[in-house]
């Protein structure tokens, strides 16, 4: 294979906010693409219509472009490949699922979801692994039709060995072995006529011809069945190489409960998009000259494979503000620092720009005499992580014990919010109602955890503005403050 015929490529599911993770995969198939002149492909994965959002990919795109990750192919650029959204290449896969049925390596399954819940859990009773127990695979051809004939719904499963084991290259860990009675009798095609991921995923890999599948290592027990179905559809597999998976600090996997996982919280926060890569670039490799601080073309250009390092890299946020400070202090002169400065304050949604002014304005315009009075009142739409102390958070009604609680109420709840004023005040509404507290009296300690003081701005809104991910980095630091 010549060195440009390299393909790589990200594909994120647009659910949710964009991920630290999806920025540190990219990452990698960016740079090992760019080192051979080969191409870097974005694909949006939003076949799961439920969770998927237009926003959601906004986001992803909007911050792979903010890091200077720019893609070759894709959504906005497009490419002889597309669609490079796969809800609108569902009939590549229905054609697709309807050529394993055809030479017999898939088969319709008619179960109802209540049969397959009682089977998983006598599988689980008896203490076995769940998985589709086979059913329907020795249905009969004319019972499958009867069926069809009656319109009962089915989804389409691969058929999967149930013995032997499954050999797995994989670029950096060699051969992994996975014994084929632990690999599921995958749906490919759902009810609705829709792909699952490994479906979708294997198909468009081939489609847009990438060589190298560079991603999680959370995705090694899904490659059991890829392979499978590049075997079925008689195509060459490319290569796989599985990254580390990116840990809290307690070495479990990076979650937003223990550490700030979206892109927009790294953006707001003011880290600068060559440090935020660099550290993303240090949790899996490192320069040949050991030098901890490079570019992302210094990168490219010193970039192999072999150097990538398989250890659990820590998410460490204290490393990362050492980094972006010493980018801060030496990578930029003053006029470039004054921009990004500029840059930041006017462009985050929680600083200076328009839409920020118009929802703050009517607020803040009755509580100053003069306009410098702003600056204490919107001090924490600048800030991070702001310093308060136990005596503040305790100054009201309620004790140490009964605050804490209610903060870790309140982070449980943060997580399934709808992110407004209006839901965010039902949600702090109930915390109170369990906590037994007065609304006024429970509210207080949110009121210094949330702007840095009890007299302040109003609640709801100043969370609507901060946005979900700097609301639970102030709440979890205020648990922490009370613990000393
Ligand atoms: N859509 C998958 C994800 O969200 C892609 C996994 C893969 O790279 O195969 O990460």
């Amino acid at each position: 294979m010549s060195e440009s015929a390299i393909r790589t490529r990200i594909a994120p599911s647009p659910t949710g906010d964009p991920h630290v993770g999806t920025a540190y995969v990219a990452l990698f198939n960016y740079c090992f693409a760019r080192k051979h002149g080969g191409q870097f492909i974005l694909r949006i994965e939003d076949t799961d219509t439920a969770r998927s959002s237009r926003q959601s990919e906004e986001a992803i795109l909007s911050s792979l472009r903010w890091l200077g990750l720019a893609w070759d192919e894709g959504p906005e650029v497009g490419g002889p490949c597309g669609p490079y959204r796969q809800s609108e290449r569902a009939e590549l896969y229905r054609r697709t699922a309807g050529q394993l049925l055809e030479a017999g390596h898939a088969f319709r399954c008619f179960c109802k979801p209540d049969r397959l819940a009682r089977m998983r859990e006598e599988q689980k009773a008896a203490g076995k692994r769940p998985g589709y127990d086979g059913q329907c695979l020795s249905l009969s051809d004319s019972e499958v039709q009867s069926r069809l004939g009656h319109s009962e719904p089915f989804v389409i499963r691969m058929k999967v060995p149930r013995e032997g084991t499954c050999v797995i290259q994989d670029l950096l860990r060699g051969n992994i072995e996975i014994a084929w009675d632990t690999v599921d009798m995958q749906v490919l095609l759902k009810a609705d006529a829709m792909p699952t991921y490994h479906l979708a995923n294997v198909v468009d890999d081939h489609a847009m011809g990438i060589t190298h599948i560079l991603r999680g290592e959370e995705w090694i027990n899904s490659a059991p069945k890829h392979k499978l179905l590049y075997e079925y559809l008689g195509w060459s597999m490319p290569v796989l190489c599985h990254l580390p998976l990116l840990r809290n600090p307690d070495k479990s996997k990076l979650s937003k409960r223990k550490n700030p996982t979206s892109l927009l919280f790294y953006k707001r926060m003011g880290y600068l998009p060559e440090a935020l890569l660099n550290y993303l670039g240090l949790m899996a490799w490192s320069m040949p000259n050991g030098e901890e601080k490079f570019s992302l073309n210094a990168m490219v250009q010193e970039f192999s494979l072999e150097r990538i390092s398989l250890g659990g890299p820590v998410f460490d946020l204290r490393k990362l503000d050492w980094l972006n400070g010493r980018w801060i202090r030496e990578d930029l002169d003053d006029d470039q620092f004054a921009e990004r400065v500029r840059q930041w304050a006017l462009n985050e949604r929680w600083a200076l720009n328009e839409r920020f002014l118009k929802q703050w304005g009517p607020l803040v315009r009755s509580r100053i005499a003069v306009l410098s009075d702003l600056g204490p009142l919107l001090a924490p739409f600048f800030s991070g992580i702001i310093s308060i102390t136990p005596e503040l958070l305790l100054d009201g009604k309620l004790d140490r014990n009964a605050v804490s609680t209610g903060l870790a109420l309140a982070l449980d709840r943060i997580e399934n919010v709808e992110w407004n004023k209006d839901e965010i005040e039902k949600m702090l509404r109930d915390v109170a109602a369990e906590m037994g507290a007065k609304l006024r009296d429970a509210l207080r300690p949110f009121y210094v955890a949330i702007t840095g003081s009890a007299v302040s701005v109003p609640l709801f809104d100043a969370m609507e503005i901060l946005g979900r991910d700097l609301c639970r980095a102030r709440l979890r630091h205020a648990r922490e403050v009370l613990k000393h």
